[in-house]
């Protein structure tokens, strides 16, 4: 087609909202989706009224690839792939029929949309919509006009350097751009419920580093190997992330010689609580992400969390707090980590369980069992000193 090209137009969510600040922002998501294209082709990627622009520079440009990764950029409320056409009505009509019959194949009933941000354009909105569905009515058989329910809306757009033609777009990632709201170290397990939460941060703009715990040998490769493919499966969103391993084994055995059974899980989870906030502190991180859900299980009560909650120097963010089960599974599916998250390899907590946990522990209590454990203080600083790290990507 003669003076048209393909685009990806990617509309703003909440950012729209922001003032002074929103070209910094903008700067981030245009950063962002640039990094996430930079191997599948030449783009140009520029950003203007509300619109971040995804023009492809050659024939080598990967637009289906590009169309699923801007898909899972966040700050973007819904994209579409657009035709842009020199603004002309010829121009604009010719591209309609040779372009639109694509996303009208099987439709029924269709409405044009216009928007003409360029004033210039010597037609007004409407009329140009009317022409475009005349060119529609001609060129797809047995289609019929519905202003009121379409099945198919087609949108064109008269905009500073083109006109833009393209059918409904999609829901994007919507959030905040990736990184505009500081770091945040997410402990990251196996299970189903700390990979939706570090998405759901990452998508309000958390920049994520990770922390594993392992006990090796009671934990195995494949289970750390694990975690290593649902941080690549968050970086489809969230980008890249370090995750950072560190072994308990030893901390579990004292704590399984020295405190009482029902205690166990609860020092546990405050050693983790106390490794990541040490961590986080050295990686420039102001915040812990965890995935726990009230109620879930016996350390996820409101008297166990105070208990965890009360080691931690900084927030502690649980989007999963109020979410249930189903709801958890729901989101880790939609965004690709489920089929991981079920993998049956063993979680470092399963290791010692106690039969009848803590479920309404007092503060003190715990903290008198842990005092127990005589060397804990340096078996912390032992398993701080050998921590391993790896830096995941989704792409290059
Ligand atoms: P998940 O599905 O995320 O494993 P869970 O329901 O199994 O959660 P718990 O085992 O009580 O919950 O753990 C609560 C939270 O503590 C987890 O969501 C995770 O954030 C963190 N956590 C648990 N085990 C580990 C681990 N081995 N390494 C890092 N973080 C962990
Ligand atoms: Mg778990």
């Amino acid at each position: 087609m003669n003076n048209a090209k393909e685009f990806i137009l990617c509309k703003y969510g909440e950012l729209v909202l922001k003032g002074l600040n929103k070209s910094t922002f903008e700067h981030m998501m245009a950063g962002q989706m640039r990094r996430r294209l930079k191997d599948i082709g030449n783009f140009d990627i520029y950003y203007s009224q509300s619109t971040l622009y995804i023009e492809p520079k050659d024939e080598n440009c990967d637009m289906d690839e590009a169309y699923r990764r801007a898909k899972k950029v966040f700050g973007i409320s819904s994209l579409s792939r657009a035709i842009a056409v020199e603004k002309d009505l010829r121009a604009i009509l010719d591209a309609a029929a040779g372009y639109l019959p694509q996303f009208l194949v099987g439709v029924r009933s269709f409405k044009v949309e216009g928007k003409r941000s360029d004033k210039r354009f010597p037609m007004t909105s409407p009329q140009l919509s009317a022409e475009i569905g005349a060119v529609i009515l001609d060129t797809v058989p047995g289609i019929c006009v519905d202003l009121h329910s379409p099945e198919v809306v087609i949108n064109v757009e008269v905009r500073e350097k083109y006109a833009f033609l393209h059918a409904d777009a999609e829901k994007g990632a919507c959030g905040m751009p990736g990184a505009s709201a500081g770091k945040a170290m997410l402990l990251l397990s196996g299970g189903i419920d700390s990979p939706v939460a570090g998405f759901m941060m990452a998508k309000r703009g958390a920049e994520l580093e990770a922390i594993y715990f392992e006990s090796i040998p009671y934990t195995s490769e494949m289970a750390r190997e694990k975690v290593m493919t649902l941080a690549a499966e968050i970086c489809e969103y969230a980008g890249r992330m370090t995750v950072h391993t560190m072994n308990l084994t030893e901390i579990q055995e004292e704590i399984k010689k020295h405190a009482d059974e029902e205690y166990f899980t609860l020092i546990l989870r405050r050693v983790m609580m106390r490794l990541a906030s040490r961590l986080a502190h050295t990686r420039g991180c102001n915040a812990l992400i965890t995935g726990e859900s009230l109620g879930q299980v016996a350390s996820q009560t409101m008297l166990a969390l105070n208990v965890t909650d009360s080691v931690a120097d900084m927030p502690v963010f649980r989007p999963c707090i109020g979410m249930d089960k189903e709801e958890i599974v729901v989101t880790a599916r939609k965004i690709g980590t489920y089929d991981t998250s079920i993998l049956p390899y063993e979680d470092c907590c399963t290791v010692f369980t106690p039969r009848h946990p803590r479920t309404r522990p007092s503060l003190d209590a715990v903290i008198a069992q842990e005092k127990r454990i005589e060397n804990l203080g340096l078996l912390e600083d032992k398993a701080f000193a050998e921590k391993a790290e790896r830096m995941i990507k989704a792409y290059n």
